[in-house]
């Protein structure tokens, strides 16, 4: 029987799964994604995790555990540093160390990402994990080539090129309610992880609320690099973590190119990187829209009811504001 690896539903999964999911396969190797998160996984989480960690990864924790009875082995990497100078958030680089903490750990498969380590980092890690489950190097070189082939395509997939302003009269089209129009009438940027903003549970199922309303949603990752990181210059200065660049760079480009008509910033407590990336958006997003901006914190004790009231009161603003400035 085939071996099973467990990719736990959490974190970095949103960025990486695509790769992860065709290194595996490629070699004969069974992936178990977990199931989306529900109360049931976040309580698992919250009773393994220490209260003082981030919402994010007391629900890594719940799907990590729960996939623990259910694969062979549970694949939480080491991501230190994906780009030179700067580093992922240090809860990335303590994650597998925190999951063997627990009673009865999984058994963990956690090479280390660290670009430092020379040239072909990536590569050599993949090598080292592709070793547990074959000798045939030439095919766990195949499969690293495959997974990196499916993470440039999914990225790609993910890229809206041209976000053009939408247009006033889809706006006029839809006072009095939105029933039977399919066009979109605002746009939204969400600002945040795309672990936090894409997992329905612990956003309270934020983008969906809006879509459902006849709001275009775009996330950090609809934003093509070069364009994030063009715009990441206008931060006051270098910033350390490199996810968080890339939501502040996306940010700054909806601001600048005036293609957002608010934004949203999901923030998860208690993220210290998060806390500093939304004071110097807030500040952009004032200084250089004005752009109307929302900050929403979630932890676990977060109500749908409270979420509900401050959306309806954001996108009544948006709409009035877009129709006051065209005059209408
Ligand atoms: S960046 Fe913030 S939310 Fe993400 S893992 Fe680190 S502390 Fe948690």
């Amino acid at each position: 029987m085939a071996p099973t690896v467990g990719l736990p539903r959490a974190l970095l999964y949103y960025k990486y799964h695509a790769a992860w999911d065709a290194f595996f396969n490629h070699l004969g190797v069974e992936t178990v994604t977990s199931e989306n998160t529900s109360k049931k996984v976040l309580n698992i989480g919250l009773k393994a995790s220490d209260s003082e960690i981030c919402l994010p990864v007391k629900v890594f924790y719940g799907h990590a555990l729960d996939l623990g009875e259910k694969c062979d082995y549970v694949f939480i990497p080491r991501i230190v540093q994906v780009e030179k100078g700067s580093f992922t958030c240090p809860k990335f680089l303590g994650l597998p160390d925190m999951i063997r903490a627990v009673d009865n750990p999984p058994e963990i498969i956690s090479p280390t990402i660290d670009v430092r380590n020379g040239r072909h980092a990536i590569r050599d890690a993949a090598l080292e994990v592709g070793r547990m489950f074959t000798d045939d190097e030439a095919k766990i070189v195949k499969a690293y080539k495959l997974a990196m082939k499916a993470l440039r395509k999914h990225e790609k997939d993910l890229v809206k090129e041209n976000i053009e302003k939408t247009p006033i009269e889809k706006l006029k089209s839809l006072i009095g309610g939105n029933e039977g129009n399919k066009e979109p009438v605002l746009r939204i940027g969400i600002a945040g992880h795309a672990y936090n903003i894409e997992d329905p549970y612990i956003s309270l199922n934020l983008i969906q609320r809006l879509k459902d309303r006849g709001i275009e949603v775009v996330t950090p990752e609809n934003v093509p690099m070069k364009k994030i990181k063009k715009a990441a210059k206008d931060a006051p200065k270098d910033l350390f973590w490199n996810y968080e660049r890339d939501i502040l760079g996306a940010s700054y480009h909806w601001v600048k190119n005036k293609v957002v008509d608010g934004i949203i910033y999901v923030v998860a407590f208690p993220c210290g990187p998060d806390s500093t990336i939304q004071v110097f958006v807030e500040g952009y997003a004032k200084k250089e829209g004005p752009v109307p901006l929302m900050s929403i914190v979630i932890d676990e004790h977060s109500a749908e009811a409270g979420l509900v009231t401050r959306l309806e009161a954001f996108v009544d603003l948006l709409t009035e504001s877009k129709l006051s400035a065209q005059g209408v």
